[in-house]
């Protein structure tokens, strides 16, 4: 293991936290008409060093154990090794709309969307043919869902990590960027920053501190809000199931969408259950969070399955006085792992009639799983009702759109859970309480996406340079 890289200066103007889209965009921007001295601490590697053994294992997370692990954390963040698809809808990928409007992170979003092609990102956009766009709405309105207009720009998990790189070699003249290197602390006098100290007790100074530690710095950031007397709320928890469907079925969305975000509002419940994350011609695969064991979905250019998956999810935002959302997710997928060993995979009739899905019965299903590792079993016994029960409404509202979706082979694994870090209390502009400190992207609580966590990232520079300049 390396240590952290040798840092020239006591002081910079500003410190960024973080090399993920958030920290790099903050990063870019600050350099594009100004020479402010700039300072970017990463605790991963930096890209050509990322490694995951676990890569193409069909598991992203670990089963390993590195610290830090290289999926994670590192030149580019956490979706280095991603499929790399930017999503160009306000609606999409995070919340930012919250703070600075639709029509502003519209703008916002076009602006970062074009760095990315800058930097090498393709210059074709899914979603674009708005004749059979409108009436795939129309058949979708009809059913009870809503379609999410939500072009994509799509990088593929090939060419991502080489944008990445080109913007690390841009921005390595300008800025100093140190990987390796763990910030331990964020510094503060009189309700204004003063710089960070590092894990080895260095301490630099700064005028601002823009953190964007990503979802893997979530907790760390929240305990420094806490200390710093910077106000939480909490988020919401998403929980569901991945579909698996013949591709045939998905073909009318997908041929157009390439995917197709939907939300649909469950009748006897009233919660907003959506699709996430469409892998047409896709496999399903595992996540590992710490012990728990979560199902997920990846599409690849050189392998294709003859088989669509996609999640359907939950969602919830706990009120007072509950706190504890990413506990309340962990706990049914731990459920889950304890009734299946770790995921869990169930045909939709047997779901529907109240039996268990055996090996036998599976074996009879035309729809063969792309995820080899899992356990014939039922699903009813893991989801809370009300949840069983939005999803399966949901189905029904999908195939009335897309015809086979509700057929007695759809394949449904347990449990897709997504968490989202708690939001730290932000102006408009993404300062914390603490003058100077503003926190941007998945980290903060307040994006979760590429496209978004880079808007973030402008919208934190811009500030630092009006407060820098003023
Ligand atoms: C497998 C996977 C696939 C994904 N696919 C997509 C996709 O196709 N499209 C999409 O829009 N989104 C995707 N996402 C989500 C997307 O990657 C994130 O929304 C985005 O990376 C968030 O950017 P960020 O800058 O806020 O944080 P991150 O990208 O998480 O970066 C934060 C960085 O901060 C570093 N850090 C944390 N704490 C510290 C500390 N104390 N000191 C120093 N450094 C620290 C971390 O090492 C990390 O590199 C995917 C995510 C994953 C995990």
């Amino acid at each position: 293991m390396t240590s952290r890289q040798k840092i020239s200066e006591e002081s910079y103007d500003v410190i960024i936290i973080g090399a993920g889209p958030a920290g790099i965009f903050a990063a870019l921007e600050l350099t594009r008409k100004n020479s402010w001295s700039v300072l970017l601490l990463e605790k991963g590697f930096d890209m050509p060093k990322r490694n995951c053994p676990m890569r193409g294992e069909g598991l992203v997370g670990c089963e390993v154990g590195c610290r830090p692990c290289s999926i994670t954390c590192g030149w580019g963040g956490a979706g280095a090794f991603s499929d790399g698809k930017l999503t160009l809808s306000p609606d999409v990928g995070g919340w930012l709309s919250d703070y600075v409007g639709r029509d502003s992170l519209e703008r916002l979003i076009s602006y970062v969307d074009g760095i990315w092609v800058e930097y090498g990102a393709p210059t074709t956009v899914h979603g674009g043919d708005q004749d059979r766009i409108d009436e795939i709405r129309q058949r979708a309105m009809l059913a009870g869902l809503k379609l999410i207009d939500d072009p994509i720009r799509h990088m593929g998990t090939d060419r991502c990590p080489l944008v990445l790189q080109a913007m690390r070699e841009d921005i390595g003249g300008k800025v100093e960027v140190a990987t390796r290197t763990v910030v331990r602390k964020i510094m503060a006098r009189s309700g204004k920053v003063t710089g960070v100290e590092l894990q080895d007790g260095t301490r630099i100074g700064a005028r601002v501190v823009i953190a964007a530690p990503g979802r893997e710095g979530s907790a760390w950031l929240v305990e420094e809000a806490e200390r710093l007397g910077i106000p939480t709320a909490n988020n919401a928890v998403d929980i569901g199931v991945r579909v698996e469907v013949p591709s045939i079925v998905m073909a009318p969305l997908t041929e157009v969408l390439y995917e197709a975000k939907l939300l649909h509002y469950s009748r006897t419940f009233e919660d907003q259950v959506r699709t996430f994350c469409m892998n047409p011609e896709g496999f399903v695969s595992k996540e590992a969070y710490g012990e728990v064991i979560t199902v997920n979905g990846h599409s690849y250019s050189d392998r294709q399955s003859g088989y669509t998956n996609f999640a359907l999810l939950v969602s919830t935002r706990f009120t007072e006085p509950f706190k504890k959302p990413i506990a309340y997710g962990r706990s049914i997928a731990r459920l889950a792992n304890l009734l299946g060993e770790d995921i869990i995979i169930q045909r939709l009739g047997d779901l529907q009639i109240g039996q268990r899905t055996t090996p036998e019965r599976l074996a009879r299903s035309a729809v063969e799983p792309t995820l080899k590792k899992c356990t014939p079993g039922d699903l009813s016994f893991v989801l809370p009702f009300r949840h069983l029960r939005d999803i399966l409404e949901m189905v029904e509202a999908l195939d009335q759109l897309a015809p086979g979706v509700n057929s007695r082979d759809t394949l449904l694994y347990g449990v897709e859970v997504k968490f989202y870090s708690a939001r730290l209390e932000l102006s408009s502009d993404l300062e914390t309480a603490i003058g100077g400190l503003y926190a941007a992207g998945d980290g903060a609580g307040v994006t979760r996406g590429l496209v978004q966590a880079s808007a973030a990232g402008v919208i934190a520079a811009r500030a630092a340079i009006a407060k820098l300049g003023a």
